[in-house]
C-alpha cells in the first residue's frame, strides 16, 4: 500500500498540482533529520546514522519516493535506498574511491572514454534523490548542480572532434534534472555532431521522480531521436501507477527503454524478487538490460551481495521465463577495465564438430557444428577483409598469428588510445 502524502501532517494542505509538479517535488526534498522523522520513525541510533553519513554524502528524497516507503518493515527495500545509516561510514579494505577509474579515463570535463566507440558524459552531479548506494558518490551531489557551460563546451569540442565515437550516454548526476531547454540544447548540439549515431540518457528520475516524465518533456526529446533511456529499477515496489504513467508517456513517444538494476543485498539478491521485478518491467514496456554487481566505492560494503547470487538470478531466469525478461549480469571491473558479463555454464564440453549443452533444467544435448577453419585464414566474403588483421583485443587471439608474442595478451596502458 502506498502512504496517501495527505496523511503526513507537513503535507497534509499540498494541492495535488503541487505534489504532481516535479520543480514542487525537487523544492520539498526531504533533506534535514528533521523532516525525515515525519515521514518515517527512526530510532536514536539511526539518527545519528543520518548525521554521520550525510556528512559523505547528501541526503536527499523526494516526496514521492519518501511515500514509498513501508513504516512498519525496517528493511523496506524502498527506505533502504533511500535513508543513509551510520554503516555507510565503514570503509572495507577493498574500497577504492573511484573504482572504475572514470576520473584516469576522462579527456575532457565529465567524460570517461573507455571504450573504443561511445562514451559516458556527466552533465551534472545533481540527482533527485541520493541513492544510498551510489557508486559516484565521490562527487553526486558536491554541487547539487550542472556543470559550467565552459566545461560543457569543452567537452561538446571534443566529441565533435572524436569521428571514433558514435554513441554518447549522457549521464551524472541525472541529465533529467536538466530544464527542459537545457536539455534541450544539450541533445540539439550533440545533434550537430555527425558521427554521434545514437544518445543515451542514464536517468533514475522516472523511478524516483516520475511527475519530471511530462509530455512536453517527452516531445522535447523525441525531436532528437534516436534517443534511448536506460533507467534503474531495483525492486518491484518501485513500480506504482506514476511510473506506469511515465514509462507509457515515454515509450509512446518512441524512446526505447532499458532497465539497469544494481545487485542490492537484502533488497533484491533473490531470484524471485528479480523475477516479479523484470516481469513489471516488460508491462512498462522496459527492457531489464544489466544487472550490475555492486562497485567497490567506499561507505557501501552492506549493500555488496555476492557474485554467486547474481548468477543464480540468471540462472532462474534463462529459460524460465520470456528471454526479453533476462538481462545481462555485469561485474564493472575495478581499475577501468569495463563491463564484464557473468553467465551460469551452459558450454559442458566441446570436440571437433561437437558441443555437449545443457538447457535450464540441466538436460545435456549434443549439437553437431560444422569442422570450418576457412574464416579465419583469407579475405571474407561476407566483409571483404581479412579476418587476421582483426587484432582488438581476444579477437586477435583468435586470428592467424605466427610468433610466440603473440599467444598472449597484453592488458593496454590507455584503452582507447590518442588521448
Ligand atoms: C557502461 C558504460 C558505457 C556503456 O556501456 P554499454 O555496455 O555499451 O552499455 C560506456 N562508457 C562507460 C564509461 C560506461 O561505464
Amino acid at each position: 500500500m502506498i502512504l496517501d502524502y495527505r496523511e503526513i501532517g507537513m503535507w497534509e494542505d499540498v494541492s495535488e498540482d503541487e505534489w504532481n509538479d516535479w520543480r514542487w517535488q525537487i523544492a520539498n526534498r526531504i533533506t534535514t533529520v528533521e523532516t525525515l522523522k515525519e515521514v518515517v520513525p527512526l530510532s536514536p541510533e539511526e539518527e545519528q546514522g543520518v548525521g554521520k553519513a550525510t556528512q559523505i554524502l547528501r541526503m536527499a528524497i523526494t516526496p514521492y519516493f519518501a511515500t514509498l516507503i513501508d513504516r512498519d518493515d525496517p528493511n523496506c527495500p524502498i527506505r533502504q535506498q533511500a535513508v543513509p545509516t551510520s554503516q555507510e561510514t565503514d570503509f572495507d579494505e577493498a574500497d577504492m574511491l573511484d573504482p572504475l577509474d572514470e576520473d584516469a579515463d576522462s579527456p575532457a570535463p565529465g567524460v570517461t572514454h573507455r571504450y573504443p566507440d561511445r562514451v559516458m558524459w556527466a552533465v551534472t552531479d545533481r540527482c533527485s534523490m541520493y541513492c544510498r548506494h551510489c557508486t559516484r558518490r565521490r562527487y553526486a551531489g558536491n554541487t547539487d548542480g550542472h556543470r559550467p557551460q565552459p566545461e560543457i563546451e569543452e567537452a561538446l569540442d571534443w566529441l565533435a572532434r572524436k569521428p571514433e565515437v558514435r554513441d554518447v550516454l549522457v549521464s551524472g548526476g541525472d541529465p533529467l534534472l536538466l530544464s527542459d531547454e537545457y536539455l534541450a540544447y544539450l541533445l540539439e548540439e550533440l545533434r550537430k555532431i555527425p558521427h554521434v549515431e545514437i544518445i543515451r540518457l542514464g536517468t533514475r528520475v522516472p523511478v524516483v521522480l516520475p511527475q519530471r516524465i511530462t509530455q512536453k518533456l517527452v516531445d522535447t526529446i523525441r525531436q532528437y531521436h534516436p534517443v534511448w533511456l536506460n533507467t534503474q529499477f531495483n525492486h518491484p515496489n518501485e513500480i506504482t501507477p506514476e511510473t506506469q504513467r511515465a514509462f507509457a508517456l515515454m515509450a509512446d513517444a518512441g524512446i526505447p527503454l532499458g532497465n539497469q538494476s544494481v545487485l542490492l543485498r537484502g533488497i533484491n539478491d533473490c531470484p524471485l524478487v528479480m523475477r516479479k521485478l523484470v516481469h513489471g518491467l516488460l508491462q512498462m514496456r522496459v527492457r531489464p538490460y544489466y544487472v550490475y554487481q555492486c562497485d567497490l566505492s567506499p561507505g557501501i560494503g552492506h549493500f555488496r551481495s555476492t557474485v554467486s547470487s547474481g548468477i543464480q538470478v540468471i540462472e532462474s531466469l534463462r529459460g524460465h521465463t520470456s528471454g526479453l525478461a533476462v538481462p545481462t549480469f555485469v561485474v564493472d571491473a575495478p581499475g577501468g577495465g569495463g563491463k564484464i558479463p557473468l553467465n551460469p555454464q551452459y558450454l559442458i564440453s566441446m570436440d571437433t564438430g561437437k558441443v555437449v549443452l545443457r538447457n535450464y533444467e540441466g538436460h545435456l544435448s549434443v549439437y553437431h557444428e560444422p569442422v570450418q577453419t576457412e574464416r579465419w585464414e583469407d579475405v571474407c566474403p561476407l566483409c571483404g577483409t581479412d579476418h587476421s588483421q582483426l587484432d582488438e583485443g581476444v579477437i586477435g587471439l583468435l586470428s592467424e598469428r605466427e610468433t610466440d608474442s603473440d599467444l598472449d595478451l597484453e592488458p593496454t596502458e590507455d584503452v582507447p588510445a590518442d588521448e
